[in-house]
This record gives structure tokens, C-alpha cells and sequence, in this order.
């Protein structure tokens, strides 16, 4: 029986349909990346599924993607045997747009093209970048373990509407046929496609295969067999120095959903009691969901090259939680599952050496490339910032890492480290001097400051609104410790010379009747009235007690009701 039905698509993907027709037209060729990619995921999603149903495997064991292209009539055929689809399947993946977050990327569309054709990139819609250059789109497929009769054809010109009838397929996987649009018929040529390939799919594990072209004595071209146009081996389980940057790149884009390259990555294999290889990339851009509960996270885990899921959170602490890439277990069983992930000796090891791994990648991008760290701290600091909280036992590395804007800084961009910090100390300053305020220009007019500028001693000015709760987790770095100059008394250790302290005593001697005066009419209001010379110029100062919470802390705990 041959139903056939029209469906109309979610209203979402008709917005992003149009949108990426318009937004890509200067980059059309990420459209075979896209495909392929979803072929290779479909080999992975099947070889899985193999684990539990070893017939669907072994029917038809070499996986692989043809490409095939018609000059004449102006189509590009992709075919795969991964695991396809079902009918439902079928509509549910190419009709809506399913990931979580669907509804955060329409509200994230600005109308801005540039800005929009970076979004995409990070809601898995790439399948519809197909009609970037096709002006109507053949999908057919055949789900492993459903039967022949039971295929299913999907078609859609790519404005609202799409079909779905059963029909009869006898291989598993999916093929798909472009017709390309009249603007794009650069693409219906072998020579091109294959360079595309090379430069977006080389680290594609399974064989994405051509027909060999070949020309005879005539000088007419010839069509040879099916042949590799990649490399054909996942990427990770080759020797780092035959692995180019672009394929690396590529890669990050492959696995991360990301248009932009990465900002840094660190491919390692670990062999003796636990044996693993890791590659990790930093992006360069934050994803939308980065700070929220059910944001997606964690690396792509695989077990003896067996893809096993994506979004595995256990491999890194929550804030590492940008960090993208793959890890790849010879330890862990192959039905490994998510319960399973939760708890257990080799996972805790191996959760340990990729955040220290991921620490020193960071490390060394701050120590030999600092614009791309202060890049990544734009991006990432604030994530980077409950590190100091969440992990103790890598405090020393996190503190390292922090930024902070500064009174020599002078500007609200936070880029002085804490060892930067120390190594400008005063002689004679025992102390790491910082101040919490609202905003950068209420830290840097700020009273408080005026006594320091006097001597020349750096403040830190800390305008996040996490930074009161980060204070309350951070007692002293490289054995200095951090004082709020506008907390407690004000104690410059041995920055005060003798006559500053004669000064001091002067001046609470001959201030005693007027503070006690002041004191008397402000009882209901301040807790204490004191003579102070922190002050040079303005006349005087509210001063919080030392272990009074801070502003920003109180309207935190305010509003969550405590
Ligand atoms: P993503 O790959 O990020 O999930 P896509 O828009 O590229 O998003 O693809 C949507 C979904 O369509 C995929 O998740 C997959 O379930 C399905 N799909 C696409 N192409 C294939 C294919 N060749 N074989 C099997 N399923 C596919
Ligand atoms: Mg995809």
C-alpha cells in the first residue's frame, strides 16, 4: 500500500528554511559537510544499535558513503547504509526541528544574517541546509530491522510543505537525491565535490566514496569504479603529526555543530592501567545554553571506536562544561549506560586527567596566546569562575587562571591575573587589595580608592555579579591574602610608614569630640562613627563591617528569599 501524505512543517523550520536560504548563499558548499556528516552519524547510531542486533550489521558490514553525480540532469546522490529511518521517524527529523532549544533559537534570530548563520550552527538543523542549493530534496530510507515494503520516501520543495509515502527499498540506509537549483549547478561536477570533501570530511571515519575519474587517449573522460575520497579512519586513533589543523578544525565543526574554528584543542592517548584517547577543543564562542540546567554538555563518548552517545556529562566538572570533543575507552564494556557513568573508579580517573588536561590547555593558551585567552575568558570567564567553588583540588590551577579589571588596567575589561598582580606589589604590601561594586565606574570613582592611589597600591575592582559569592571562596593566592578595602578597618601592614602612624594617632586624638558627637546623633543609623585616613579628598565614607555580606550578595539572597 502506498500512502501518501502531505505534511505541513513546524512553523520553525519554514522561518529557518528561509532563513538559510538567505543566510548561506555565500558559503553554500557546507551543504555536503552537513550530509555526509549525517550519513557518518548514521553509521555510528547503527553500529551501536549492532551491539544488541548483530544481524543488522552483518547483512551488510562495510559501512560507507557513495556519492554520485549527474551532469545532465543536474542532481547530486548521497546514499549511506547507517541505520535510516522509520516514517516516523522520517517526520519527526525532517519536519520539526527536535533538539531542545528550538524555541530559544527563534527568540535568538536577530535578522541579522551574519549573526544568524552562526546560530544555526548550533541547533543540528543542518540537514536543511540541502536546500541552500537544492531546489527540491529526495529522501528515501529504509530503517535497519524494518522491513523491505516498509521504506519510506520523504520529498519536499522546501517551502512549508513536505510528502511522506511507503515504498519499497531493498537495501538499509538512506539515500538522498539534490535537485540542484538552476544558481547552483556549479556543484553537479565530481572535481568540485571532491574537493570539498577533502577540505570538510577528511577525518570522516567510514569511506565517503566517488567513482574514479579517468581520461583515455582521447582526452574524453572515462568513470572508473567506487573509490575513498578521504582518509577514512576516525580521526583520533591516527598519530597527531599526520593530522592537519584544518582536519582538526573540521573535526570541532563536525562534532561540536559549530561554524567557527576552535580557539584551541589537545589530542592525547593514554596508555597503561586505564587506556584512552581524548581530543578536546575550546570554542570561541559560547553556545546559547551555557547557563541553563538542561544546556547540552559533556564530550561524545566512545568505547573501542563504537560510538556510544553524545552529551556524556561525566567526563568533566560543570565548569569545564564548554569544553567540546570526544573520549574514546578501551576500559569501559560496551553497554556502558548513563546510570552506569555515574559512579565507578575508571570513569572518576579518567574525570580527573581530562580537567587537569583541559586546566593546562588553558594554561598554556594564557601563557603563550594571550588574545585568544582573553578571548576565552570573554566567553567562558564567569563559567570558569565557579571552578573556584566547585574544585578544590585543582584551586591553585583555577586561581591562575582568573581575570580581573583593575585600577592600573583602568579599563572594565577584566585581564589582570592574580601572579600579575602579586609581582606588582608594593614593597612592604602584604595584602591583596580588591573592591566589589555595581559597575566598573561606581568601583573606579569609589572614595575607598583614593588612599591607594595616594601610594600607588593596585586595587582589583570586581563588578560581576558572581564576584561577592567567588570572594567568599577565595582566602589568599600565593600565600597573600585578599582584603575588600572597604571592609573593617583599614590596615596597610608595613605600606604605612612611621609617620603615617603618628599621623593616625594625631588624628584620633584631636577627632575624638567630633566623632563622639557624630556618633551620638547617627545611633539609630551606622554601627560605628570612626576617624579614618583612607580618605584624601572627600570628607567621608560608609564602611561595611568586615563579615558583612556584600551588596550584590544580600539582593542575591534576597531574592531567593532568604
Ligand atoms: P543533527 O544531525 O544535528 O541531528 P540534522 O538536521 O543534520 O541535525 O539531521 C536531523 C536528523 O535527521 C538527524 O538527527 C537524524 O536523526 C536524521 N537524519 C538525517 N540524515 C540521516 C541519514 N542519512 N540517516 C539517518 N538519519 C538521518
Ligand atoms: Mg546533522
Amino acid at each position: 500500500t502506498v500512502q501518501k501524505e502531505t505534511l505541513g512543517f513546524q512553523t520553525e523550520v519554514s522561518k529557518l528554511l528561509h532563513l538559510m536560504i538567505h543566510s548561506l548563499y555565500s558559503n553554500p558548499e557546507i551543504f555536503l559537510r552537513e550530509l555526509i556528516s549525517n550519513a557518518s552519524d548514521a553509521a555510528d547510531k547503527l553500529r551501536f544499535e549492532a551491539l544488541t542486533h548483530a544481524d543488522w550489521l552483518s547483512e551488510d558490514p562495510e559501512l560507507k558513503i557513495w556519492i554520485d553525480v549527474d551532469k545532465e540532469a543536474k542532481t547530486i546522490t548521497l546514499r549511506d547504509n547507517g541505520i535510516g529511518m522509520s516514517r516516523q521517524e522520517v517526520i519527526d527529523n525532517l519536519g520539526t526541528i527536535a533538539r531542545s532549544g528550538t524555541s530559544e533559537f527563534v527568540k535568538n534570530l536577530t535578522g541579522d544574517q551574519k549573526k544568524d548563520a552562526q546560530l544555526i550552527g548550533q541547533f543540528g538543523v543542518g540537514f536543511y541546509s540541502a536546500f541552500v542549493v537544492a531546489q527540491k530534496v529526495e529522501v528515501y530510507t529504509r530503517r535497519a530491522g524494518v522491513a523491505a515494503s516498509e521504506a519510506v520516501k520523504w520529498e519536499s520543495e522546501g517551502e512549508g510543505a513536505f510528502t511522506v509515502e511507503s515504498i519499497d527499498k531493498a537495501e538499509r540506509g538512506t539515500t538522498i537525491v539534490l535537485h540542484l537549483r538552476p544558481t547552483q549547478e556549479e556543484f553537479a561536477d565530481a572535481f568540485r565535490l571532491k574537493n570539498i570533501i577533502h577540505k570538510y570530511a577528511e577525518h570522516i571515519a567510514i569511506p565517503v566514496c566517488m567513482k574514479a575519474q579517468k581520461w583515455n587517449d582521447e582526452g574524453k573522460e572515462e568513470v572508473g569504479d567506487y573509490e575513498a575520497v578521504n582518509k577514512a579512519a576516525a580521526l583520533w586513533t591516527r598519530p597527531r603529526n599526520e593530522i592537519s589543523e584544518e582536519e582538526y578544525q573540521g573535526f570541532y565543526k563536525h562534532i561540536a555543530h559549530d561554524y567557527e574554528n576552535p580557539l584551541a584543542w589537545n589530542h592525547n592517548k593514554v596508555e597503561g592501567k586505564l587506556e584512552y584517547t581524548s581530543l578536546l577543543f575550546v570554542p570561541k564562542r559560547a553556545p546559547h545554553d551555557l547557563y541553563q540546567r538542561d544546556g547540552v554538555r559533556g564530550l561524545k563518548l566512545y568505547v573501542q571506536r563504537v560510538f556510544i552517545m553524545d552529551d556524556a556529562e561525566q567526563f568533566l566538572p560543570m565548569y569545564l562544561r564548554f569544553v567540546k570533543g570526544i573520549v574514546d575507552s578501551n576500559d569501559l564494556p560496551l553497554n556502558v549506560s548513563r546510570e552506569l557513568l555515574q559512579s565507578g573508579k575508571v570513569v572518576d580517573s579518567m574525570k580527573s586527567a581530562l580537567t587537569r588536561r583541559v586546566l593546562d590547555m588553558l594554561t598554556s593558551m594564557a601563557d603563550s596566546k594571550a588574545e585568544d585567552y582573553a578571548a576565552c575568558w570573554a566567553q567562558f570567564g564567569n563559567v570558569l569562575k565557579e571552578g573556584v567553588a566547585e574544585d578544590q583540588s585543582n584551586q591553585d590551577k583555577v586561581l591562575k587562571l582568573l581575570r580581573f579589571a583593575s585600577t592600573l588596567s583602568g579599563d572594565a575589561v577584566e585581564s589582570v591575573a592574580l601572579a600579575d598582580y602579586v609581582a606588582r606589589m608594593k614593597e612592604g604590601q602584604e595584602k591583596i587589595y580588591y573592591l566589589t561594586a555595581e559597575n566598573f565606574t561606581a568601583a573606579s570613582q569609589s572614595p575607598h580608592l583614593e588612599v591607594f592611589r595616594k601610594k600607588g597600591v593596585e586595587v582589583l575592582l570586581l563588578t560581576d555579579r558572581l564576584d561577592e559569592w567567588l570572594m567568599t571562596h577565595l582566602t589568599e593566592f600565593d600565600g597573600k591574602q585578599f582584603q575588600h578595602i572597604a571592609k573593617g578597618d583599614l590596615d596597610l601592614g608595613s605600606l604605612s610608614s612611621e609617620e603615617d602612624k603618628k599621623a593616625e594617632e594625631q588624628l584620633q586624638e584631636t577627632s575624638q569630640p567630633l566623632v563622639e558627637r557624630l556618633q551620638k546623633i547617627l545611633a539609630d543609623k551606622v554601627q560605628a562613627v570612626k576617624a579614618t585616613q583612607r580618605l584624601t579628598d572627600s570628607p567621608a565614607c560608609l564602611v561595611r563591617s568586615q563579615y558583612d555580606l556584600g551588596a550584590a550578595m544580600r539582593q542575591l539572597l534576597e531574592a531567593s528569599g532568604q
